[in-house]
């Protein structure tokens, strides 16, 4: 690490105390961007990293709302608006109690580069709540929903902010949270992406992440003359990702073996067809139920639940396949398990979730030529269809779901090929990771510029 680096984390640490994830962000951050602020002294004296890292505004706020026995419970919701230089601030929703500012923020500062290599005009945000949608019926999850809306909507509306969906936030929860922010403001505009298609939502917004980590990991297996069809595949989670992830991967003729939720694992060696896939969704999106019941409906296939204390190895990583996909949430790769893949010959790591593979873990997959994408490039389609769904809600007119298709494929295409093209220039050929950051980067560097010190 050179030392204005280690000057830049000494500073963000001081001023950012108890915030792991965000420091270890800005660390690759700066690592990455450091060939480019040598190449470009103007970024420098315009301080634009140190900029970047700052968000614009951080809203915390309390949220009161009543169970179903009537008590009072309080929990603490946020919005992280981090760099609206290249269009209104644009980014997801987490409910889950995991959820602080330090995440938050860290996830926020993906969004910056995410969003701007999708070359749509958005910029980047990121907020939610520490309340777990998970056991809770559907009037205390309506409840919350409206109380968190009843201090969101000062923030929110089309050409300022516009939240999306994320870990337990689905269209069940956009639902409400829209209804409320309708009723406060009085006005029906595209405020929230992820609606419901007669209301106001986008087709193929629910398949877009899942479906755009699938074509891009196309993309890289054919830098190499190769293809999805035929390839084993290891998917982790089982949420609006994952499921659109397998559902495309086993279009383009591959053999999902493994998937995940919060309790456990299952092991299917027979693989995961279209017919199992659709009982699963049911599963997961209607009922809320559990994979081990997959296991219980589907014989042949194993199902192993969570260690006390979680996995130190993560078993879905012991499997062997050619392709792995992290799609349940951050830090579900560490070295160990990123061993566990290189030992089993696998080739691709596409990450669906944001910051799934630890930095060593990255670095091992790097330095043994194991193709690596990492979620801020893999899982822009996500981003890119809430792109099209808030210029779907400006026109007052919807698209068909081939035209999105179409233009998420053509979207994920121009992401791959800007990384690698980054990469390159920058002299770490083949590293997707710094020509996302790269690339992402150098967009929204020079609007800043453009729109001068603000
Ligand atoms: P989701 O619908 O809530 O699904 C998350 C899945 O991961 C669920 O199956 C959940 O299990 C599982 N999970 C959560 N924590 C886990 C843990 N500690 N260990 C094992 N499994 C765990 O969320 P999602 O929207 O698919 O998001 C997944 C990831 O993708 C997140 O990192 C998110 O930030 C990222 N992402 C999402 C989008 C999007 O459009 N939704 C776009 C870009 C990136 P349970 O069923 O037990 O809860």
């Amino acid at each position: 690490m050179n030392s204005t680096i280690q000057k830049l984390l000494a500073g963000v640490k001081s001023k950012n105390p108890n915030e792991p994830e965000f420091h270890q962000s800005v660390q690759d951050l700066a690592e990455s961007l450091s060939p480019v602020l040598e190449r470009h002294p103007h970024y420098r004296a315009a301080r634009i990293l140190e900029q970047i890292i700052e968000p614009e505004r951080t809203i915390t706020f309390r949220v009161t709302w009543l169970d179903d026995a009537d008590h009072v419970m309080v929990n603490r919701g946020y919005r992280v608006e981090m760099n609206g230089a290249i269009g209104p601030y644009k980014g997801g929703l987490r409910f889950h109690p995991s959820v602080n500012q330090g995440i938050l923020k860290t996830l926020a500062l993906e969004q910056v580069f995410k969003n701007s290599l999708t070359m749509l005009p958005m910029g980047a945000g990121q907020g939610g709540a520490d309340f777990d949608p998970k056991g809770k019926s559907d009037f205390e999850v309506m409840r919350f929903c409206q109380s968190y809306m009843n201090e969101l909507y000062r923030h929110i509306g089309p050409n300022t902010d516009v939240p999306d969906g994320d870990i337990g936030v689905s269209g069940r929860e956009i639902g409400y949270l829209f209804g409320q922010y309708r009723k406060l403001r009085n006005e029906f505009t595209g405020a929230l992406t992820g609606k419901g298609c007669e209301w106001g939502g986008s087709l193929m917004r629910l398949e877009s992440t899942g479906y755009g980590v699938a074509y891009f990991a196309a993309e890289m297996l054919a830098t190499r003359g190769q293809s999805l069809d035929g390839k084993a595949c290891l998917v982790s989670g089982c949420g609006k990702v994952a499921q659109f992830v397998m559902e495309k991967l086993i279009d383009l003729g591959a053999k999902v073996i493994t998937f995940s939720d919060s309790s456990g694992y299952v092991y299917d060696p027979d693989g995961v067809d279209s017919e199992k896939l659709e009982w699963l969704k049911e599963l997961k999106n209607l009922y809320r139920g559990r994979i081990r019941e997959y296991a219980e409906k589907y014989p042949a296939a194993e199902y192993a639940s969570v260690e006390v204390g979680g996995w130190e190895e993560n078993p879905i990583w012991t499997r062997k396949a050619d392709c792995a996909f992290p799609c349940a949430t951050q830090n579900e790769i560490n070295l160990k398990d990123a061993k566990n893949l290189l030992r089993n010959g696998i080739e691709l790591v596409c990450e669906g979730a944001n910051m799934p593979s630890s930095p060593d873990a990255i670095r091992l997959f790097n330095n043994n030529r194991i193709m690596f994408a990492p979620g801020k490039a893999a899982n822009a389609g996500g981003a890119a269809v809430s792109g099209l769904e808030m210029t779907q809600n400006s026109m007052h007119c919807p698209w068909t779901g081939e035209e999105i298709e179409h233009r998420l494929k053509m979207i994920m295409k121009n992401i791959h090929e800007a990384c690698l093209n980054a990469a390159e220039e920058f002299g770490t050929p083949g590293n997707y990771a710094n020509g996302a950051n790269i690339a992402g980067f150098m967009r929204v560097a020079d609007a800043m510029i453009d729109q001068g010190i603000i």
